[in-house]
Parts: structure tokens; C-alpha cells; sequence
């Protein structure tokens, strides 16, 4: 994490040098919530629309805050603190961490795509750790917060730094870029994703390909060469100052996924580039996608093959992505941290490859999906007739348009719930039976807590 005096802070953040008894003040790592402030933080309160953290710098100094910026029009800084007197706090954060960035030597990875990015985190951040000091973004903390922080997070001394970039508009990979720097850049994907602000898939593929142009000279680019939208959008950008590798299932990708299985444990595979066979305790054909992306990054990096098998045994993934585990008489698929068209037919086809007991699919609604958002539940109902499924319980209003495709594709025990103690209860029922189950929806559908409440009553 940052290590820095006061008077350093300052001079990062362009300000002048006062010259107070406070210079020498030595901070370690920066925190925007009071409650989670460690001793010798930086404090940076943010004025966010509900909670401005000035309000909470009693707070950071009770939780050992060494110091702390404030918005200059912000009333009574707290008296006796190194406080450092700031425009802006949000900006000064940016500012900051665009600073620090420039002093470390590190090598970046910055990861895009609609979906995959923390899942290919995890997996470039342990295959890289085999041979490598690496950080990596904790958890998803992928946005104009997040990505400052977790620059601010990384030690000056480490190899790589692994970031995930998120977007949810034009030009805000462009300017994530800015301050991350990253020296080999990656594009996981383009889905349907944040449809409703960038008004179509091509929008959406111009925004992530923002990432192109925040490369520099001699970097290295890896995307997905089987994405139609990327497919469409990168050649209008000029490549040819990068060396640019694809990945996929495509005869024509320069790495190409030639063999795959999946058991309980992981997922076994073999690429284009080597005899090697690679093995990675995480589920799904999806996932053996992102495993290219790593091993592209392994081997950009000078790393053998044979070390790249290692560092997949290293790969801690973050939670609530495609958790399987038994229940009763259940073995549930948790997937339920988000979804999306392409995620959640990447989660049945994961889904599929375990056997066992009744089969049953249930899927909440896709947030976000924008106008054709009715058309894309049906469409993924129509799917559902692609899997074994025996049974698909579907929750949310937009879930019945899912319910709808189901039944029509010839799904017969399809069933829609508006009440999630409904959907709880006919789940419960199920309960005596040997069965398979996959959760799966929207982040804010909490399909999760559903099954943690089945967990409680099992
Ligand atoms: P977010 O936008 O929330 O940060 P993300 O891009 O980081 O998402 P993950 O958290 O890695 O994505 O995965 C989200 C969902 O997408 C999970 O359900 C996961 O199984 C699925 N997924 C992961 N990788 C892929 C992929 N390459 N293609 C399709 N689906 C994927
Ligand atoms: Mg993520």
C-alpha cells in the first residue's frame, strides 16, 4: 500500500509545501469509510449523494487515521489532525492515485469485457503469482473509486499489478486507463451489459475497446476472437504498435481452447500454443476462456508452461461465481452474483456438466437489459431447451418472460413467482429428492439469500 509522509502527499497531489509541524507525518494506505480506517491511514471523505464523510472524520481519528484530505468549502476540519486542504476529495483520490501509479515500476495487467473481468483477475493474479510478486484488485472493485484505491492499495515494490476495469458508459475505461497505465491490456467479452446506458451492443463494444487506446506502444493485447462485437469494433482501431493475441474456440484464434472437462473439483483443458494440460479448481467451459487470457498473460511474461499449470493451482477466486456445494441431498450451482444473456447461458452450460437427482434451473431477472430486455428473457427460456433440465422455477416480473420461452421450448414443469416466499416454500418441497440445483440472477434478485435461507432449513 501507499507508504508516504504528508509533505509527500501534498507534493503528489500538486499542492504547495507548508512547511507545518505535520509534514513528517507518515501514512500507510488510504480509506474512504471511517468504520474501516486501520491505524496510520489516510482518510479521504468523498460527498456522496446520501452521506458526505467529512461528517466522519471523528471517527477515522478515533480508528487511527494519521492523517486526512478535506474539501476546502467543508466547515471546521478537525483542529490538532494532519488535515491536507483539497479542491475536491474524489478528485484529489483520482489525482493521487495517478500519481502513485507513475512512481511504481510494476508491471499492469488491466482486464475489460461485459462479463469474466473478476473471474480473469483471479485467474491471471494466481497463474502470475507462481513466478511473480503480484497484487491484484480485491474483490470488484472495479470503478472510478475502486480502480483508485486499489492503486493506492498495491505495494511500490511488486512485479504486477492485476487490475479490473469496469464501465458502465463511454469513456470511462478511457479514463480508468489514464491512471492505471496498463502495459498488457486484456477484453474478455462483449454481452449485454449496461444495454440501457450505451443503447446498443456496438456502443458497448466502442466502450470497451477504449481500452486499445489507453495502451502504450509495444503493449500486449489479448481479446476474444470468437466476439462478434469485437470482432466488428477492433478493426477500426490501429493495432499496430501492439502485439495482439486472440483467444477463443475459433479455428482462427492464435490460442485456441482444444480440449475441456469439468468434474466436481475443476476444470482440465488443453490450448493451441502447448502440449501442456492446464487443471483449475474453478467451474465452467467460460472459465477455461478466462484460463487463455491467463495463460497469455503467464507467457507475455516469460513464464514456462510448466509453470503456468502451477499457477493455476494457485488461483483464489472471489466469491459467490459459480460455488458448488451440497445441501442436504442437494449440490447447488451458486452463481447468483449477477446476471446476464451470456452469463447465465455460460452457468447452464456449466450447469449441465453435473449430473445428478432432479434437475432444476432457477433463474431470476436480468436487471438492466434496456428495451429488449422482455425479448432476451424469453429468448433465454427458449435455451433453458438446450439443458437437462427437469424443472426451471423462474422469480421476478421480467422472469416471466423466461417462464414463457421455457414452457414453449417444451420445458414441462416451468413455474413463475412474484413472491420470493413462494418461490422459498415450492424449493423447500423439493427438498427430499436427490436433485441438482442452479441459482442464478441478477445481483439484485438475492437468489443467494433464497438459498441461504434453504441452507438454514435443511
Ligand atoms: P462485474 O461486471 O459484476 O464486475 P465481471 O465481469 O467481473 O462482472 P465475473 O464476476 O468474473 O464477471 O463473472 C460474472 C458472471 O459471469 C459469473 O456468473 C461468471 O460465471 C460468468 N462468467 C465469467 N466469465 C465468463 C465468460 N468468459 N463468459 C461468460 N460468462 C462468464
Ligand atoms: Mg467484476
Amino acid at each position: 500500500m501507499i507508504k508516504k509522509t504528508v509533505s509527500e502527499i501534498r507534493q503528489m497531489l500538486g499542492l504547495k509545501n507548508e512547511n507545518t509541524m505535520v509534514d513528517e507525518v507518515a501514512v500507510k494506505g488510504v480509506c474512504i469509510d471511517s468504520r474501516q480506517v486501520e491505524a496510520g491511514n489516510l482518510f479521504i471523505p468523498l460527498v456522496g449523494e446520501r452521506v458526505n464523510g467529512h461528517a466522519y472524520a471523528d471517527m477515522a481519528l478515533a480508528n487511527g487515521a494519521a492523517a486526512m484530505l478535506w474539501n476546502v468549502n467543508e466547515p471546521n476540519p478537525p483542529k490538532d489532525a494532519a488535515v491536507i486542504l483539497v479542491e475536491d476529495t474524489a478528485a484529489a483520490l483520482w489525482r493521487l492515485a495517478g500519481a502513485y501509479r507513475l512512481l511504481c515500476h510494476y508491471k499492469t495487467v488491466g482486464i475489460t469485457g461485459s462479463n469474466g473481468k473478476t473471474s480473469t483477475k483471479d485467474m491471471v493474479a494466481g497463474v502470475l503469482s507462481e513466478r511473480y510478486r503480484v497484487m491484484k484488485t480485491q474483490g470488484n472493485h472495479n470503478n472510478e473509486i475502486g480502480v483508485p484505491l486499489t492503486l493506492l492499495s498495491f505495494d511500490e515494490d511488486i512485479d504486477v499489478a492485476v487490475v479490473e476495469m469496469g464501465m458502465e458508459n463511454r469513456h470511462e475505461i478511457e479514463a480508468l486507463c489514464e491512471i492505471v497505465k496498463p502495459d498488457i491490456g486484456i477484453i474478455t467479452n462483449v454481452g449485454v451489459a449496461h444495454l440501457e446506458n450505451l443503447g446498443s451492443m456496438a456502443n458497448i463494444a466502442k466502450a470497451k475497446c477504449e481500452l486499445i487506446e489507453g495502451l502504450h506502444n509495444g503493449s500486449a493485447f489479448f481479446y476474444n476472437g470468437d466476439d462478434p462485437y469485437l470482432g466488428q469494433e477492433i478493426p477500426s482501431h490501429d493495432l499496430r504498435q501492439l502485439r495482439v493475441q486472440t483467444f477463443g474456440e475459433g479455428e482462427h484464434n492464435d490460442c485456441r481452447l482444444t480440449s475441456f472437462s469439468q468434474h466436481h473439483e475443476g476444470i482440465t483443458f488443453t490450448l493451441s500454443l502447448t502440449d501442456q494440460t492446464f487443471s483449475c479448481n474453478i467451474l465452467g467451459r467460460h472459465q477455461a476462456m478466462n484460463g487463455c487470457a491467463a495463460y497469455l498473460a503467464g507467457h507475455e511474461l516469460g513464464m514456462s508452461d510448466d509453470e503456468i499449470q502451477r499457477g493455476f493451482q494457485r488461483v483464489e477466486t472471489t466469491s459467490m461465481r459459480n460455488e458448488l456445494s451440497s445441501v442436504g441431498k442437494w449440490l447447488v450451482l451458486n452463481d447468483a452474483y449477477k446476471s446476464n444473456p451470456q452469463s447465465a447461458l455460460a452457468a447452464l452450460a456449466t450447469f449441465d456438466q453435473i449430473k445428478g437427482g432432479n434437475r432444476i434451473a432457477v433463474l431470476g431477472d436480468m436487471l438492466d437489459l434496456g428495451e429488449t430486455s422482455p425479448m432476451l428473457h424469453e429468448q433465454l427460456g427458449r435455451d433453458c431447451a438446450k439443458f437437462k433440465l427437469d424443472k426451471v422455477f423462474c422469480l421476478g416480473p421480467l422472469a416471466e418472460y423466461i417462464a414463457k420461452g421455457a414452457k414453449a421450448a417444451g420445458i414441462s414443469d416451468v413455474r413463475h413467482f412474484i413472491e420470493r416466499d413462494e418461490l422459498l416454500a415450492a424449493l423447500l418441497a423439493e427438498t427430499d429428492h436427490e436433485a441438482t440445483v442452479l441459482f442464478k440472477g441478477s445481483r439484485g434478485m438475492k437468489l443467494d439469500e433464497i438459498f441461504d435461507q434453504i441452507k438454514e432449513k435443511v
